[in-house]
C-alpha cells in the first residue's frame, strides 16, 4: 500500500497581518475594493453599509447607520470573523 496523497491537497491560506481587514470583509460576506471593504453590517444588518479600513492592529469598521465600531468588532470576535 502506497500512500496516495493527492495534489495540492488542502487549501492554502496566506494570512499576513495587514489582511485582517480583508479577512474579515470576506469572512462577513462583504466585497474588498483595493483599500476597502464594504458588507452588511452585523448590528444593523443593512447591506454594504459597513466599511472595513486596514487599521494598525485592528481593522477600522464604520457603519454608515451609525452603528458602535466597538459593537462591531466584538461581535466579529464571537462569530469567529476576526482572530
Ligand atoms: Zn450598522
Amino acid at each position: 500500500m502506497s500512500e496516495d496523497l493527492p495534489a495540492g491537497s488542502g487549501f492554502h491560506v496566506d494570512s499576513a497581518p495587514c489582511v485582517g481587514a480583508q479577512a474579515l470583509t470576506r469572512n462577513i460576506g462583504g466585497t474588498w475594493h483595493g483599500r476597502l471593504g464594504r458588507c452588511t453590517c452585523p448590528v444593523c444588518e443593512v447591506p454594504r453599509a459597513l466599511i472595513v479600513e486596514i487599521g494598525n492592529r485592528a481593522p477600522i469598521v464604520t457603519c454608515m447607520k451609525g452603528c458602535s465600531g466597538r459593537t462591531i468588532i466584538s461581535i466579529a470576535r464571537a462569530r469567529g470573523w476576526l482572530r
